[in-house]
């Protein structure tokens, strides 16, 4: 097997005093969709934060095509082909959607076009002229998502996109999140909401005190629902 695109060892993480990650490892292959579960507070933000350098201190290793980036500032981790999509979504309220789509720099060559963009996202392309504010929640969160689309990242780290979304809004997530696998992205996704990790990912890691504890493919997803509903107080 090819080695991964994005393999974390013994990753630890610090807030201040605070020290949140253990000795996270993980590792995500091209064209994956991977998912970390677990309770609140088990440190799956945290994580997403750490790999895209936005923690006070972190040690350990975060491999990505091969290069080192524990020790690189966000920008390079940037430039390198990560992106991450934060829960709270950042979409500025007085640009309209184009705009909005249209701010994150491009970082590397093979991001999608505006046009491919509108293609994927018909509702946002309706919406072209309309500002943040006017959005509903899964709008937001959809143009969250096609932002990032555009900058060149290979890897894209997506925080709880399901978040507070209606039942119907989280199956249209759902679509998009299979349509960009399709288009040969790569997903790491934070998820509470584990049904609905199971119909986009391929892998699932479990978290739990700033550590991984469990992981699982969808495959063997029916023998491992005892533990997972235990893991996940559901
Ligand atoms: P949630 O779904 O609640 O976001 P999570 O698994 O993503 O859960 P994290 O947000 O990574 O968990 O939080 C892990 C731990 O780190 C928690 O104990 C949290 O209180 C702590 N924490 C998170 N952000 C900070 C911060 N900025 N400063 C100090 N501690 C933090």
């Amino acid at each position: 097997m090819a080695d991964p695109l994005l393999k974390v060892d013994g990753l630890q993480a610090w807030y201040g005093e605070s020290h949140i990650l253990h000795g996270v490892g993980i590792e995500v292959h091209e064209g994956e969709v991977v998912t970390l579960l677990g309770r609140n507070g088990a440190g799956k933000t945290t994580t997403l934060r750490a790999i895209m350098g936005l923690v006070g201190r972190r040690s350990g290793s975060i491999r990505f095509e091969g290069q080192e980036l524990v020790a690189a500032r966000s920008d390079r981790i940037a430039r390198a082909g990560i992106a991450l999509c934060p829960e709270e979504r950042g979409i500025f309220a007085s640009l309209d959607v184009t705009e909005n789509l249209l701010l994150p720099p491009v970082v590397r060559p093979g991001g999608l076009s505006l046009d491919e963009i509108y293609a994927l996202f018909p509702n946002l392309k309706e919406r072209a002229r309309s500002p943040g504010t006017r959005l509903s929640g899964g709008e937001q969160q959809m143009l969250a998502i096609a932002r990032i689309l555009r900058t060149g990242a290979k890897l894209l780290m997506l925080d709880e996109p399901t978040e507070g979304l209606a039942p119907v809004i989280v199956q249209q997530i759902g679509r998009t999140i299979r349509e960009i696998k399709q288009r040969g992205f790569t997903i790491l996704l934070v998820e509470q909401n584990f049904r609905f990790a199971q119909t986009v990912a391929d892998r699932h890691y479990v978290m739990e005190h700033g550590r991984v504890v469990d992981a699982v493919n969808n495959a063997e997803m029916a023998g491992a629902m005892g533990r997972l509903h235990e893991y996940l107080g559901v």
